[in-house]
């Protein structure tokens, strides 16, 4: 395909000779996919809804030369920067360049694709711009096998997930995905294609793994796979509780290989009526009642859930699945009569947040804004995050999930880019999953970003240690404390790979040098 160059709508002079030279640049660029200078607007907008900026154009690349082309020439500009684009399911414009270049990475969704066996390991090269659902689908379909380490919704790019981490019910067994590619290709801030492994090129591997786009484009990623159970028994129990469900949570995450479930999550609910927040929110099967009068009346404002799943093949028997489904269940303390089951086909579990998404979309709330909040806690302050955020502050509930179960430390790599909590092996995903409805009544979404905003300062002033998952700053003294002393060495990579800060600029880590 020849690339296509529209013309330009100039603000000003200045604007319109720097957009010229611009042009002139890309001309010559003989890209093998596209540049688009008119319908902008698609990169302008994420999943967050809170932040919109054009860019200057949208580059359509065929593959990683494409994307080192585009890269060099923005490297040798006085001072332009490019944000690869996955599938834009940022939260607050990582994936936006002001008047920079958009690369949109789902353009090279189709590359690659390889099944590999090195080392008795099965393996699988897969684009950095295809959808995790996508890779599910052809991985079940074509090999019956599938990547071990999932995110709870797969409508999202290889590249996005492993620029941050990817984490899910199955991390604490696996770690998230960041612990599962062995090699990546990456086009530096420079234009330069580098394969990176734990071998070769290390720094810019480690580097690259959660590191929200700052030191390279991820064309490549090298992916594990194990074989993909036929069905999933989805289970979920009620705690009143705090200390109850993390007890159960943790004892489960830190079973010995193989004694555990293969899926472990867990949520917070308000204890009412409510459709959205409250127990109407639990039960697997709208068919499935949520029997009130079973809560104990000792419980408070908020009730929790703990989500589990095991996976089997179709040729087991009922029986032998229910043996081991009780014997674990059975050493739990949820609530008697709170338990609901259903079985379901493998695939379809992982899908199930995809029939979330059909479900907003016909309501109108996957298109409205969403300003969502994660955040990694330790073990040593969840209780206190407990009984000061949800237990109060979050006591109606988000308009969505809150979600909260345990990962382990050992399962990830402290040579990436990933920051965690930094005591002990134990520590909390907390996600506050924020849906609000187009129309009024509800408050307004910079009261809500405030809310967010009141979560995180109060994180700091009771010194919990925490850390922003998918973080957003916008000074370098918030970045630096985020880093703590990973700084430095995030500096120096940023320094080795994206000498010019061309890269990600959306993150607002580091200036482009001009
Ligand atoms: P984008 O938003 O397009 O990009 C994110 C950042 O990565 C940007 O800075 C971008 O420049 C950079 N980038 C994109 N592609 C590449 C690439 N190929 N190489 C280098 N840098 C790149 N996260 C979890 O961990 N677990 C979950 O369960 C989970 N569920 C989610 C559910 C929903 C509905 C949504 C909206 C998000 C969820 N996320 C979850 C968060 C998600 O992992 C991040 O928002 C991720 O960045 C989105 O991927 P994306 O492909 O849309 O990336």
């Amino acid at each position: 395909m020849i690339a296509y160059l529209g013309p330009f709508i100039h603000e000003n002079d200045t604007d319109s000779k720097r957009d010229d030279d611009l042009l002139n640049v890309f001309q010559s660029l003989d890209l093998q996919g596209s540049i688009d200078y008119l319908a902008t607007g698609f990169a302008g907008k994420d999943f967050g809804g809170l932040y919109s900026l054009k860019p200057l154009a949208i580059i359509r690349p065929r593959g990683a030369d494409d994307v080192a082309r585009a890269v060099k020439a923005a490297y040798r500009s006085p001072n332009l920067t490019v944000a690869a684009r996955g599938n834009g399911h940022s939260i607050n414009g990582q994936a936006m360049a002001d008047r920079g270049l958009v690369i949109d990475m789902r353009s090279t969704e189709g590359n690659h694709f390889n099944i590999l066996r090195i080392n008795g390991e099965i393996l699988l090269d897969v684009s950095g711009g295809a959808l995790w659902e996508d890779v599910l689908k052809r991985c079940v379909s074509t090999f019956n096998l599938a990547p071990r380490s999932w995110t709870d919704y797969l409508g999202l790019t290889v590249g996005g997930t492993l620029s941050n981490a990817g984490v899910s019910g199955q991390a604490f067994i696996y770690g998230p995905q960041t612990s599962n590619v062995t090699e990546l290709d990456v086009v530096t801030g420079k234009g330069d294609i580098l394969t990176c492994s734990e071998t070769e090129n290390s720094e810019l591997f480690f580097g690259a793994l959660g590191g929200l786009g700052q030191f390279g484009i991820i064309t490549r990623a090298r992916v594990k796979l194990q074989s993909a159970p036929d069905m999933v028994r989805w289970i979920r129990v009620v705690y009143s509780e705090f200390e109850e469900f993390t007890r159960d949570a943790e004892w489960l995450v830190t079973r010995p290989e193989g004694e555990s479930f293969d899926y472990v999550e867990g949520f917070v609910f308000v204890n009412s009526d409510d459709p959205v927040n409250g127990w109407p929110s639990v039960p697997l099967d709208p068919d499935h009642g949520f029997d009130r009068t079973a809560i104990p009346r000792t419980a408070g404002p908020v009730l929790y859930c703990l989500e589990v799943a095991l996976h089997y093949q179709n040729n087991e028997h009922t029986s032998t699945v229910d043996t081991v489904v009780n014997s674990l269940l059975g050493r739990l303390r949820f609530v008697e009569d709170l338990q609901f089951q259903v079985d379901v086909n493998y695939v379809d579990f992982l899908l199930r947040v995809k029939r979330v998404e059909e479900h907003a979309r016909a309501n109108g709330i996957w298109d409205s804004p969403h300003p969502w909040l994660n955040l990694f806690v330790s073990k040593r302050d969840i209780a206190d995050f407990d009984r000061m955020i949800f237990k109060n502050m979050l006591k109606e509930g988000v308009g969505g999930p809150m979600l909260v179960y345990p990962l382990l430390r050992s399962k990830l790599d402290n040579r990436t880019s990933v920051m965690i909590p930094s005591e002990g092996e134990i520590f909390y995903l907390v996600a506050l999953l924020r849906f609000t409805p187009p129309y009024p009544k509800v408050p307004s979404v910079k009261k809500l970003v405030c809310q967010n905003q009141e979560i995180v300062q109060l994180c700091i002033k009771k010194g919990f240690d925490f850390k922003l998952y998918l973080p957003h700053y916008q000074s370098q003294e918030d970045w630096e404390r985020h880093f703590g002393n990973q700084w430095s060495t995030f500096v120096d990579r940023k320094k080795s790979f994206d000498p010019m800060a061309v890269l990600a600029p959306g993150q607002k880590i580091f200036k482009r040098v001009c």
